[in-house]
């Protein structure tokens, strides 16, 4: 932003900043660097050599593209993607060996939380759009049957070329996504969606979206004949709209209207009857991935909060010297500290089980899994919006202008708790999976 003659220069660390407040020596503390070297010191006891050195390498490479790009975090970032892509930086939570990405011991979801990590301190909004591409790589990753149209989507969205969206949520079906109002006509060369989706992170910027619907949407048993399809767009039998959702104004989030969309046989991922378990097999990775996302969040708003009030003097001292901020800080800590270590060691014994069985988890134990990502699901959404609020609150003013990246913070942890199924949806899985316990534990 140009300075109009005369005024003092802002330190350009974020340029959407109008009026610069918070002075320059604590500014340049809280520099994406600085913030690394924080949460860095963090991570040293909890992360082990492979997780360090993912971290590691993602922080460089913010760094560097921060600093070559003159990043502001106002600027629209889809076309970042790619970038990102190109150091397969898109998701790390498995290989693609089928397209030719394939880190090994690199990939899974405990690498996937470092790059995570690393990102969202990074640009948290732009981490979160990123992760709504992924939830459209999974389907395809399970379901191509090496046909090279879903190949060459799984490789683009993989690599970082285009943006991909899901599209389960309707006007008229949120929480109720198995039973989608939405119609898949099926003839013999593919199928027909005529419908309303909405609310689907990044469909206006996307190439590819994953599109559910079923043959009856009436039939009261119209899950059962629910269909998974992979649509290419912009299509003319699309209508895109913006839905602008403001606690995360440079996010892309679509309404779409299918009007007689035609899918061919190819591009049919889960065919009639087969796409409610397509829908759920996605569950598991989808709610870890916003687990992630929110302990990712809460680290990076107590960074800013932690070097803020480290430095900050009121009364004549620093600000964490007097209780109240510094218990408040101290309890913020412990929770972040120990639920990072819940999800770390779930992702971990999540990648163990899939190596063990060979990416195919058992019944008891797939169930048991859903159970806990539920829970991390659910506690984590509560989790990020309180420490995102409270570490914006303690910095005082500063942690409520436009200075930093807490505006950010706030915004993308609010809606946590709706996406990928809202609090009391988390809260009946749970329960339903109680009483399943107690029923087998109890023959
Ligand atoms: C920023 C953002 C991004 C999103 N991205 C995507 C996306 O990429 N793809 C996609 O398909 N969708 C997406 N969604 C949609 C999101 O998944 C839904 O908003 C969510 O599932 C809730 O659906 P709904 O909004 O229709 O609320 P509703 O289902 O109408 O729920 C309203 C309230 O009722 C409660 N409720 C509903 N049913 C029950 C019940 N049986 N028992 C108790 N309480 C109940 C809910 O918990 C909630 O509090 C996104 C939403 C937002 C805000």
């Amino acid at each position: 932003m140009e300075q109009p003659t005369g005024q003092p220069e802002k330190k350009q660390i974020y340029k959407k900043m109008e009026a610069q407040t918070i002075p320059d020596e604590i500014l340049e503390a809280m520099s994406l660097k600085n913030r690394y070297a924080f949460v860095n010191a963090n991570m040293m006891s909890i992360l082990n050599d492979n997780e360090k050195n993912m971290f590691d390498k993602v922080q460089r490479f913010c760094l560097k593209y921060e600093k070559k790009n003159t990043i502001m975090h106002n600027e629209d970032f889809y076309p970042w993607i790619k970038d990102f892509g190109v150091e397969h930086y898109v998701t790390r939570s498995q290989s693609f060996p089928e397209v030719g990405v394939d880190h090994g011991e690199k990939d899974g979801l405990a690498m996937e939380f470092m790059r995570g990590l690393a990102v969202d301190m990074f640009d948290p909004q732009f981490n979160m759009a990123m992760g709504a591409s992924v939830l459209a790589i999974n389907p395809i990753k399970h379901h191509h049957d090496n046909r090279e149209p879903c190949l060459k989507a799984l490789k683009e969205l993989v690599t970082g070329e285009v943006a991909g969206c899901i599209c389960i949520t309707e006007p008229l079906k949120g929480s109720d996504a198995n039973h989608p109002d939405t119609i898949s006509v099926r003839s013999a060369d593919g199928l027909k969606i005529t419908g309303t989706k909405c609310y689907n992170t990044n469909a206006p910027k996307s190439k590819y979206a994953v599109v559910y619907g079923t043959t009856e949407p009436a039939a009261k048993d119209a899950d059962m004949k629910m269909t998974q399809s992979l649509v290419l767009l912009p299509d003319p039998t699309v209508n895109i709209e913006r839905t602008f959702i403001p606690w995360t104004p440079r996010i892309w989030i679509g309404k779409e209207t299918f009007k007689e969309t035609f899918v061919p046989n190819e591009r049919i991922l889960c065919d009639v009857g087969k796409g409610k378990d397509g829908l759920f097999e996605g569950l598991v990775p989808e709610r870890m991935g916003i687990a992630i996302l929110d302990v990712c969040e809460a680290w990076g708003a107590f960074a800013f909060a932690a070097i803020y009030a480290n430095l900050r003097k009121q009364m004549g001292q620093e600000i964490i010297k007097h209780q109240g901020v510094g218990f408040l800080l101290a309890d913020s800590w412990a929770q972040i500290t120990n639920f990072t270590l819940a999800v770390l060691q779930f992702c971990r014994s999540y990648d163990e089980a899939l190596k063990k069985y060979g990416g195919k988890l058992p019944g008891p134990l797939a169930m048991a899994l859903v159970a806990s990502a539920s829970q991390m699901k659910y506690q984590g959404a509560i989790l990020a919006e309180r420490t995102c609020y409270e570490m914006a609150n303690v910095m005082g003013g500063a942690g409520v202008s436009d200075n930093t990246l807490m505006q950010d913070y706030l915004g993308v942890s609010r809606i946590q708790e709706v996406v990928g199924g809202a609090r009391q949806i988390q809260l009946y899985v749970i329960s339903m999976a109680l009483r399943k316990l107690w029923s087998s534990s109890n023959r």
